[in-house]
């Protein structure tokens, strides 16, 4: 088992003016010692032999040669034969055919079978070292040539490979342009689980059977990080009817791991061209990324639909858990105020405390049924024109006894003209009370309040938030900007992006001070939106919050 360097370039080192490697074949030994002394001291590495099987060897199994300089005549096989045999191993090697008489009919068969460069005996020395000259430098011509397909071919497979974030297609082109660049029977794409096992995910074509040996091999590129080309041992693979044991085991990296292997098995070891294993060596580099990027993709979605699923399991428990509670709590409601109303002195407060708790648990209900409506569609707008100096009156009002029970002062700051705009009341109430309850929940005793509410213009949209379009139908450029300021705890920078989800609490519910279950916020930028308004909050971390929203000013 050989190991391959990773880099494509160094595949086919043979550069301009550096010595070459040339393999010269002639059944005449002194043919083969002239050569060899002539090119030697052109600095070139030449290996001389008047045997073709020595010759075939050498080109099958040695280093790869550069030239191939054979006499046309030889006892056991021709030159041109030679010449195909070692075109079959590398495409780009040169070659020159040394021949005492060339006839046309051998070159027509030279040129017929790719083979340029003719040298006819006997020959100046010179002569040679001009011909294997040439002969080099079409070498490196061609060689550049190939190189260049081969970076198309990989730029094809990336495009094809970018175009999928699906781990199934994905597998299977990767695989499957493996296969062609090296041209091998059998394909195997494995991944590494966590406990760095690997696990046969893809087998091309499906009737090959991956074998011990073929999953040892796949392993040990893993660990060694590296392309093994693999020689004739035991089986990797079977089809049933035919054994594989020679090819590829290609590592997949991805940013520095290694996540799976590529294990691509041929009949014979000399089947895999030259510069191959490193083409596949760079296609794996680049698979295992794209690979690792589909594989979490995968996983992002699976949890994205195990979300969705515990999101539609929540919302179903609220829907159960309210309506469940309801009819109990009404009762509960009703004998506690019954009590309160018959009872005196200790009896009249317990009962009352009863009361204020059950009203709290109502309140919760409440906001799990509205939201669901909200988020259901299931609300209708019932718009009518109102002044908002009366609404923010009223709902104030409502929230006066929960202020003065914490000292705080609450202030309306208004225009001094009525304004009048269409609004759906109970919304509106709703909304501006969530606002002043938490204002009044979140703020220290003695704090101070103001709920604010003017007329402003579309362009002059507070804070850079950008205008939203009014609903359908409507050409109005004016908000109504209503605003509930407070000197609270304010709500860190870093937790204001996600305020306004269901459930979210700046504190961990179980060390926070004040009740709520994270519903409020959610339920006011619903009946906001659904009025095509916004909404945002400016705060400051222990100085106060700001939550205000802008309904589109709409008259008729
Ligand atoms: P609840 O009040 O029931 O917890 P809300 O959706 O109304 O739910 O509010 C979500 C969270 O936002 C609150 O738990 C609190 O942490 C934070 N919050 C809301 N309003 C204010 C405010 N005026 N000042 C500081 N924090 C606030």
């Amino acid at each position: 088992m050989t190991q391959v360097s990773e880099s494509v370039a160094q595949s086919v080192a043979v550069s301009s003016g550096a010595a070459a490697r040339i393999l010269v074949v002639d059944d005449e030994q002194y043919m083969c010692d002239i050569c060899t002394r002539t090119l030697r001291s052109g600095s070139h590495h030449v290996m001389a032999t008047t045997d073709v099987t020595v010759a075939l060897s050498e080109l099958h199994q040695g280093p790869p040669y550069d030239l191939l300089l054979a006499d046309i005549k030889m006892p056991t096989m021709s030159g041109l034969e030679l010449a195909q045999r070692a075109r079959e191993v590398d495409p780009a090697i040169a070659i020159i055919i040394m021949t005492g008489h060339a006839s046309l009919e051998n070159l027509h068969q030279a040129v017929r079978r790719g083979i340029a460069d003719f040298i006819a005996k006997p020959f100046e020395l010179e002569q040679l070292r001009l011909a294997v000259e040439q002969a080099l430098h079409k070498r490196r011509l061609l060689q550049d040539s190939l190189r260049l397909k081969a970076v198309e071919q990989l730029l094809h497979s990336s495009e094809a490979i970018n175009a999928t974030l699906d781990r199934t297609q994905l597998s299977q082109i990767i695989l499957e342009t493996a296969r062609q660049q090296t041209a091998c029977h059998a394909g195997f794409l494995l991944l590494r689980s966590p406990e760095q096992q690997l696990y046969e995910t893809l087998t091309q074509p499906a009737s090959w059977r991956l074998l011990d040996a073929g999953y040892a091999t796949a392993l040990r590129a893993c660990h060694a990080g590296q392309t093994l080309i693999i020689e004739p041992e035991a089986p990797l693979c079977t089809d049933g009817v035919q054994d594989l044991s020679c090819g590829l085991a290609v590592p997949l990296r991805a940013q520095g791991d290694i996540v799976g292997a590529l294990l691509l098995c041929n009949e014979q070891a000399d089947a895999l061209r030259p510069g191959v294993p490193e083409q596949v060596t760079l296609l794996a580099n680049h698979a295992g990324t794209a690979l690792r990027n589909a594989l979490l993709y995968g996983e992002l979605q699976e949890a994205y639909q195990r979300l969705q699923e515990m999101n539609r399991l929540k919302s179903e428990f609220i829907a159960i858990a309210s309506h469940e509670l309801r009819t109990p709590l009404s009762i509960v409601l009703g004998y506690a105020m019954m009590v309160r109303d018959q009872s005196e002195g200790p009896r009249r407060e317990y009962a009352q405390r009863v009361l204020e708790s059950a009203n709290h648990i109502k309140d919760i209900v409440d906001d799990m049924v509205n939201l669901r409506h909200l988020e259901l569609g299931e609300t209708t707008l019932n718009l009518e024109l109102c002044e908002l100096q009366e609404l923010v009156a009223q709902a104030v009002n409502r929230m006066l006894p929960a202020a003065e029970k914490k000292h705080h002062e609450l202030r309306v700051e208004l225009p001094d003209e009525p304004l009048t705009f269409l609004v759906d009341r109970e919304k509106m109430l709703l909304a501006l009370g969530n606002l002043i309850s938490n204002a009044i929940k979140f703020t220290p005793n003695h704090g101070l309040i103001v709920v604010k509410g003017m007329l402003q213009d579309r362009d002059q949209a507070p804070n850079g938030i950008a205008p939203v379009e009014h609903p359908a139908g409507d050409s109005g450029d004016e908000w109504v900007v209503v605003q509930v300021c407070d000197t609270g705890i304010g709500i860190p920078q870093r937790e204001q992006a996600r305020i306004f989800e269901r459930f979210y609490q700046v504190a961990d519910s179980l060390t926070r001070e004040q009740g709520g279950v994270g519903l409020g916020l959610a339920i006011v930028r619903e009946l906001v939106t659904l009025q095509g308004g916004i909404i945002w909050l400016e705060s400051v971390e222990r100085q106060g919050s700001t939550f205000s929203f802008a309904l589109p000013y709409r008259t008729a």
